[in-house]
């Protein structure tokens, strides 16, 4: 290997084994699939806890560009970072803002979840204090509908939305709850009671200037009469947009007809190789021994990138398109694989891309299978370590595989998109 150049371009690969690729036509993809389903319900493209892993600002860049025009996040602060990067489309918050929050509202325009009465108080009293003809603070009021989480019942919600609507300052956009249950085939008869306490809701609060929604990525895939029965509505969706369902693909990863693709791809690389005899015990606690002459990897990947520790003893990688088990426990920033007797793999050798989940490896569904977990948790704690490289898969719009080594663009985190070409065209 040649030396590394300290001057070396910026975008040299990234000097650690594990990365996690972003296709952000994937994500175009997905939102164009989306919002054909939806139509003419609008999406809500739900962008929180850094796009579900995926990197806030260039997944949402990206949305934009292809129309998409009203986001969201969980935080003030994942708010600011989209602003800073010069995201001026609405964005609600979700979470209830605690008092001393609500200026940072006003000041750079984030609609706000009206969560109970006493945040619609203090909307009502920021909003008196503003200067004649600043922009409205956008409410986005609540209903408690059987989450249990925030928001007030319908009577209230209702009540609120009316005072809000009659305040100078304030624009009602948004009247909306959140299914507990929606992808739960059991819960059908719960899923549409809460459909119409939001609707009972809806008709006590009388017109407001923005939405009544409710449906999030289950409820478009499993519970779609939620969609239909408000107009005009958001479907607010996150997971759907990374091309993950909470199901295994072949129950729901399709949309009209056509597969959402998975926008990222978790890998690492075989950073040390042994052979070892059987009786060798492998790693911290000593809970797995070879049980022959085997060939062991060790992977530049642990928990500290967020591949979890849980998955010690359960999961497979991917390496040379086959599947090969995770052995002994994964530490902080190392793992062990079996490649079983040295006859088997000979050809893998040290530097080769071990694929945690994606093309070429398990799905982030098995991943979250095995580690007791949903896909959600799966994609959201692959760690800020691990940097994200976006590709574009040129081909993308027609469902294509781009040339290698012509079309795969990659960019690490920090550039602008479309720069170098990632080795050989291959995710790395
Ligand atoms: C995270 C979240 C969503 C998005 O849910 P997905 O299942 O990822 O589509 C929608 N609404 C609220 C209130 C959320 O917190």
């Amino acid at each position: 290997m040649p030396a590394t150049d300290p001057l070396a371009p910026a975008d040299d690969p990234p000097l650690t084994p594990t990365t996690a690729t972003v296709d952000l036509g994937a994500v175009r993809h997905n939102a164009r699939l989306i919002r054909k389903r939806a139509a003419p319900a609008d999406l809500m493209a739900v962008v929180k806890a850094d796009a579900y892993g995926h990197g806030a600002v260039r997944v949402a860049r990206t949305l934009r560009e292809a129309g998409v025009s009203h986001f969201a996040v969980a935080r003030v602060p994942e708010a600011l970072e989209l602003r800073e990067a010069g995201i001026e489309a609405p964005i609600q918050v979700f979470e209830a803002p605690l008092p001393g929050h609500l200026p940072a509202y006003a000041r750079h325009r984030l609609g706000v979840t009206v969560s109970s009465r006493a945040v619609a108080e203090a909307v009502v009293e920021l909003a008196g204090g503003r200067a004649p003809g600043a922009a409205p603070i956008r409410a986005h009021v609540k209903v408690e509908t059987g989450m249990e989480r925030i928001g007030e019942p319908p009577e209230v919600a209702a009540e609120l939305a009316r005072h809000l609507a009659k305040t100078d300052g304030v624009e009602v956009a948004g009247l909306w709850t959140h299914f507990a249950a929606a992808d739960e085939p059991g819960q059908k008869d719960f899923t549409r009671r809460q459909l119409s306490i939001l609707q009972e809701a809806a008709a006590g609060a009388g017109p407001i200037a923005g939405r009544v929604h409710a449906a999030n990525t289950p409820a478009l895939l499993h519970f779609e009469e939620s969609v239909r029965a408000l107009d005009p509505t958001f479907v607010r969706c996150g997971l759907s947009l990374y091309g993950l369902t909470p199901f295994p693909p072949a129950v729901s990863a399709s949309l009209g007809g056509q597969q959402l693709r998975p926008a990222m791809r978790f890998t690492s690389k075989i950073t040390h190789l042994k052979t070892v005899e059987a009786g060798a015990s492998v790693s911290y606690g000593r809970g797995w021994t070879a049980p022959e002459r085997v060939r062991l990897a060790t992977v530049g990947c642990g928990y500290g990138d967020g591949y979890a520790r849980l998955l010690s003893g359960r999961a497979e990688v991917g390496v040379a398109g086959r599947r090969f088990p995770v052995v002994g426990r994964i530490c902080m920033d190392l793992m062990m694989v079996n490649l079983g007797p040295p006859e088997t793999a000979p050809d893998v050798a040290t530097g080769d891309a071990v694929v945690l989940f994606g093309p070429g490896g398990p799905s982030a569904v098995d991943v979250a299978d095995w580690s007791e977990t949903i896909p959600y948790e799966v994609a959201t704690r692959v760690s800020s370590r691990v940097p994200r490289r976006y590709i574009e898969e040129a081909a993308s719009e027609q469902g294509k595989t781009a040339l290698p080594g012509t079309a795969n663009r990659a960019t690490t985190g920090a550039q602008p998109a479309g720069a170098p070409v990632t080795e050989n065209g291959r995710f790395s």
